[in-house]
């Protein structure tokens, strides 16, 4: 029984340091490091080449060192009888509830513009208490995310799949309920997993279903926005802006036009970025219930994709 790291675009050396200070005597191989096949039985990764699983004929879990999984699942290859797991970190649910709240005072206090415009000009803004915050997806980042900013002052609401009851914030849940959460939503922020059913969810026939002056934050994934719908409301005037922290292309190309929109707020996939010192250990406890054949941890359902 082995691991095996696939981490492109990401240095697996951190990784190797971190999995080896926590399991010295553990297995362990980098892609594409030549191996022995068969040995593999728990992939640790991080948008592996597509295909690539089916060269290891008794793999039994693929690990993702993130909390989504759609690099994952979107493989049309996985094999079938492997489980998936993700993470889950309260560090990392941490930093995306304060990433998230530090973006909605930013734009309702008007930080950055009147940094970009240097000029003395006070422009008018809104009390927490006047904005209706809709976070879309209650999972374990969306949830944090809402009760970070119904603690601060701000009326919460949030859309999810099945019915939820949270503390502070009014909540509505599947397709039925999307038209009445929007309504009367002036900043969205999307935290959902990227599944089938939400890719290019963030299109032109919801953004018209908010109202006038909505302002978008997107954290979860770029394939939930349709880029040219978002472009087109900001300039229609029925979107007064966007964050945007995930893109269908990163790093976002240098000609892209949201880099010189002037309503649109760029982060380079920050929002919250997993800590390999803080996950590993869960990571190797799930390797350990394995080897012993015991349940794992934070094991994605496949037929929901998330
Ligand atoms: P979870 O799986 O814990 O939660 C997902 C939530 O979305 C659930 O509430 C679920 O509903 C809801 N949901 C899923 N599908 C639908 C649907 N079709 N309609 C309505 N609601 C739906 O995910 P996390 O909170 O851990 O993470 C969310 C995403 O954030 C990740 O998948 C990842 O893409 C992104 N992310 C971005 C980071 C960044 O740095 N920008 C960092 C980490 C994650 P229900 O509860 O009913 O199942």
């Amino acid at each position: 029984m082995s691991v095996l790291l696939i981490c492109t675009g990401r240095d697996p050396q951190v990784w190797v340091n971190a999995i080896r200070e926590q399991q010295p005597n553990v297995k362990l191989y980098v892609y594409p490091e030549v191996h022995d096949p068969q040995e593999i039985t728990f992939v640790v990764t991080w948008k592996h080449p597509k295909g690539v699983f089916n060269r290891y004929p008794n793999l039994e879990v693929i690990a993702s060192i993130g909390a989504g999984v759609d690099h994952i699942i979107s493989d049309p290859e996985i094999p079938k009888r492997a489980l998936i797991t993700r993470v889950i970190d309260e560090q990392l649910t941490k930093d995306m509830s304060t990433f998230v709240l530090a973006l909605v005072l930013d734009k309702i206090r008007n930080v950055s513009i009147h940094h970009s415009e240097k000029k003395w000009s006070p422009l008018p803004y809104h009390t927490l208490d006047e904005e209706n915050i809709g976070v879309m997806g209650l999972g374990v980042l969306g949830k944090a995310v809402a009760l970070n900013l119904s603690s601060n002052g701000f009326k919460v609401s949030g859309w999810s799949k099945s019915r939820k009851h949270i503390d502070g914030v009014s909540t509505y849940h599947g397709e039925k309920g999307l038209n009445d959460f929007l309504k009367d939503t002036s900043i969205l922020i999307c935290l959902l997993p990227l599944t089938s059913e939400t890719d290019s969810i963030l299109n032109k026939e919801l953004f018209e279903k908010l109202p006038k002056g909505a302002y978008i934050i997107n954290v979860a994934r770029g394939e939930h926005l349709v880029e040219h719908d978002l472009l087109e409301m900001l300039d229609k005037g029925h979107l007064s802006g966007a964050s945007l922290d995930v893109f269908r292309t990163e790093p976002l190309p240098e000609e892209h036009p949201f880099w010189k929109h002037p309503k649109i707020h760029i982060t380079p996939h920050i929002a919250s970025v997993t800590d390999p010192k803080k996950v590993v250990h869960q990571l190797m406890e799930n390797y350990m219930h394995l080897k012993n054949r015991e349940p794992l941890k934070n094991v994605v359902e496949l037929k929901k994709e998330y």
